[in-house]
C-alpha cells in the first residue's frame, strides 16, 4: 500500500534512520512546518529491552561547537538541557608508558569540548522530535528501495514483516555509514565514491568509578547518614589519551563517574592476544596505570567480551539528487573518531541544509543544489583531517615538533591575534564559523609559513653561531688571525694560536702553506 502524504496540506519529508542526524533533522523540518516521517529500522532505542544493546556504536562521544550550534539551531532551551549534562573535557590528559600523566589544554581561552552519552543524547531528540504533532516516527521499517521516478520509497516492516511504501517531496538519508539512500541515489546519478577502511579495530573497556575505602566512607556516613558518593579514577575534564605510536588506548568520563575507554589497533594486534595472560601482560608493558584503573578482572571480561569493530572513511562527490534527496551525516562522510567530529558534522549538516531550504522558500531544488556546493568540500575536508588526526593522537601529541607548533601558534594566537596564527583543533573543534575546508587550506597555509619562517631562522641562527665561534676563536687565536690594521700592529701573525712576528705583511704562499711548515 503507498501512503500518499504528498495529498497533505504541507510538504513531506521522509527522514531514513533515526540516530542522532535523523532524528535532529526530524526536529528542524517539523520545525519548518514539513509533515516528517522517520524511519528506523531498529525498534525504539527507548525500551527497556533495548537499553543495553547498541554495542556497534561508541557508548560516549565528545560534542564540541558545531554540534551545539546544530542543537541550538533547533532549539535554545533543548540545546541548554542537553548541556546540562555532559562533562566538559578541556585538554587532553596523556599517559606515558610509566603512568606519568602530562596535561595539554585544547585552547588558551578555556573553551572546551564535552563528552556526552551517545545513546541517552539519540533518546532525547527522539522525544524532543516526537513533541511536535507533524513528527511520525515508524520504527522497524527498512528501507528497501527507492523509485526515484514516482518519488516513492519502499520498506519493510519487520514487525509485521510487510512492504510499505510512501511517497513524499523530499527524502532524506541520514542512515549511516552503510546507507541505503546513497546505493540507490548511486543507480540513478553517477556519483565518485571512496570507501577506506584503515588498519585500526577498535574496542571498548570501562574504567569504573572508585568508592570511598571502607573507614572513609563508614565515617561519612556515620556522619550525614547518606551513603558516599563515588569519585572519578582519573581527571573527569580531561579526555585521556595513551599514545603509544601503532595503537592507542582513550577515555573519555561518564556522569556516573566512570570513564569509556576505546582501545584502538590494528586487528593483528587483536588477534595475538588469545589468552587473559597474554592480554594482562600486554596491558602492563603498555598501559601499567590503566591496568589498575579497569580491573584485571574486569580488563579481561570486557576484552574478550565486547565486539572489535572496524573503522571506515567515506566520501562521496555529491551529497544530493537534484530536486529530490539529500544524504547528511555517516551516509555522506562517515569518518575515522579521531577528531571527534562525525556526530558534530552531521548536526552541521543539518544546521546547513535548513539555511538553503530557508533562503529559498518552496524551492527544493535550488536549495539542495546549493547545500551540495558549500557543503562536499567540507565533508571531505574532515574526512581528511580525522585520518590525520590519528597519527597525531596515537604519536604526535609526544612529538617535540609537535608541541613546539602548538606553543608557538597559542602563543601568536594570544600574544599577536591580529596577525590571524590559530590552531588547527581550535578552528574545527571551537569555531563553526569556520568551514572544515577552509580550516584545513588556513592550516595548510599556516604550516607552509611556519617552515618558511623556520627555515628562514635555523639559517640566520645556523649563520650567527657560525660567526660568534669564529670572532671567538679568532680572539682565543685558534684560528688564522693577521693584526693588519688592528692595535697590534701590522706584521703580527696568528696561526693555530703560535704567534708569528714580521716587518710586513707574510706573502700570500705564507696560508697556503701546510700547519706543520715551520715559521718563515
Ligand atoms: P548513525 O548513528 O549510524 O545512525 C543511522 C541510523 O540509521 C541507525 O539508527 C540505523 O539503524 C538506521 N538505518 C540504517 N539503515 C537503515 C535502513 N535501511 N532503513 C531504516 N533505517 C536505517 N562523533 C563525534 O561527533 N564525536 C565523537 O567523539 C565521536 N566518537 C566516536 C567514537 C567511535 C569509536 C565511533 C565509531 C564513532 C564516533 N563518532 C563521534 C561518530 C558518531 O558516532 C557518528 O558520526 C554518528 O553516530 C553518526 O550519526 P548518524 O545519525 O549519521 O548515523
Amino acid at each position: 500500500m503507498v501512503q500518499d502524504y504528498l495529498e497533505a496540506s504541507m510538504p513531506t519529508v521522509a527522514i531514513i534512520g533515526a540516530g542522532p542526524v535523523g532524528a535532529l533533522a526530524a526536529i528542524y523540518f517539523a520545525q519548518s512546518n514539513y509533515a516528517v516521517h522517520l524511519y528506523e529500522l531498529r525498534s525504539d532505542p527507548r525500551l527497556p529491552e533495548n537499553q543495553l544493546k547498541n554495542f556497534s556504536k561508541s557508548i560516549n562521544l565528545a560534542l564540541s561547537d558545531r554540534g551545539i550550534e546544530g542543537l541550538k539551531g533547533a532549539d535554545k532551551e533543548f540545546a541548554r538541557k542537553i548541556m546540562s549534562d555532559v562533562i566538559p573535557m578541556h585538554g587532553r590528559m596523556i599517559h606515558d608508558g610509566k603512568g606519568k600523566q602530562e596535561s595539554q589544554l585544547y585552547d588558551i581561552h578555556g573553551r572546551h569540548i564535552n563528552a556526552v552519552d551517545r545513546g541517552w543524547l539519540n533518546e532525547e531528540l527522539l522525544t524532543k522530535a516526537e513533541s511536535f504533532p507533524n513528527v511520525h516516527v515508524h520504527f522497524k521499517h527498512k528501507l528497501l528501495r527507492c523509485d526515484w521516478d514516482s518519488n516513492t520509497y519502499h520498506f519493510r516492516n519487520t514487525a509485521t514483516n510487510e512492504e510499505v511504501s510512501i511517497k513524499a517531496d523530499l527524502l532524506v538519508g541520514a542512515d549511516g555509514a552503510h546507507s541505503v539512500v546513497r546505493n540507490q541515489m548511486m543507480r540513478r546519478i553517477p556519483i565518485s565514491f571512496s570507501q577506506h577502511y584503515i588498519d585500526s579495530t577498535w574496542c571498548e573497556l570501562t574504567i569504573p568509578p572508585v568508592f570511598p575505602t571502607f573507614s572513609a566512607s563508614l565515617s561519612t556516613s556515620l556522619q550525614t547518614q547518606t551513603p558516599p558518593a563515588p569519585n572519578f579514577a582519573l581527571n573527569p575534564n580531561r579526555l585521556h589519551i595513551w599514545p603509544r605510536q601503532t595503537f592507542m588506548l582513550i577515555a573519555l568520563p561518564n556522569t556516573d563517574r566512570s570513564f569509556t575507554c576505546t582501545l584502538f589497533m590494528p586487528q593483528a594486534m587483536f588477534d595475538a592476544l588469545t589468552t587473559p595472560a597474554e592480554l594482562l601482560t600486554f596491558f602492563e608493558k603498555e598501559f601499567p596505570d590503566a591496568v589498575g584503573y579497569i580491573g584485571k578482572d574486569r580488563l579481561v571480561h570486557e576484552f574478550f567480551r565486547n565486539p572489535k569493530e572496524p573503522l571506515v572513511s567515506i566520501k562521496a562527490s555529491t551529497h544530493v539528487l537534484p530536486g529530490r534527496a539529500v544524504i547528511l551525516g555517516d551516509a555522506a562522510h562517515a569518518m575515522v573518531p579521531f577528531y571527534g567530529q562525525g556526530m558534530n558534522a552531521g548536526f552541521e549538516d543539518v544546521r546547513i541544509l535548513h539555511e538553503h531550504l530557508r533562503a529559498n522558500p518552496g524551492d527544493i531544488p535550488t536549495a539542495l543544489a546549493a547545500y551540495d556546493k558549500e557543503r562536499v568540500k567540507d565533508a571531505h575536508a574532515i574526512c581528511d583531517l580525522a585520518l590525520h588526526n590519528y597519527e597525531e593522537m596515537r604519536a604526535g601529541v609526544n612529538s617535540r615538533a609537535y608541541l613546539l607548533r602548538k606553543k608557538t601558534e597559542e602563543w601568536f594566537y594570544a600574544n599577536v591575534p591580529a596577525l590571524g596564527i590559530r590552531t588547527l583543533y581550535t578552528m574545527v573543534s571551537f569555531d563553526p564559523a569556520v568551514p572544515y575546508s577552509a580550516a584545513l587550506r588556513h592550516a595548510e597555509l599556516q604550516g607552509t609559513w611556519f617552515k618558511w619562517v623556520g627555515a628562514l631562522v635555523s639559517v640566520g641562527v645556523v649563520g650567527a653561531l657560525i660567526t660568534t665561534a669564529r670572532v671567538v676563536a679568532r680572539m682565543m687565536g685558534w684560528i688564522d688571525r693577521v693584526d693588519r690594521y688592528g692595535p697590534m700592529g701590522p706584521g703580527r701573525v696568528w696561526r693555530m694560536g703560535v704567534e708569528y712576528t714580521y716587518q710586513s705583511l707574510p706573502p700570500a704562499s705564507f696560508y697556503s702553506r701546510p700547519l706543520t711548515c715551520p715559521a718563515p
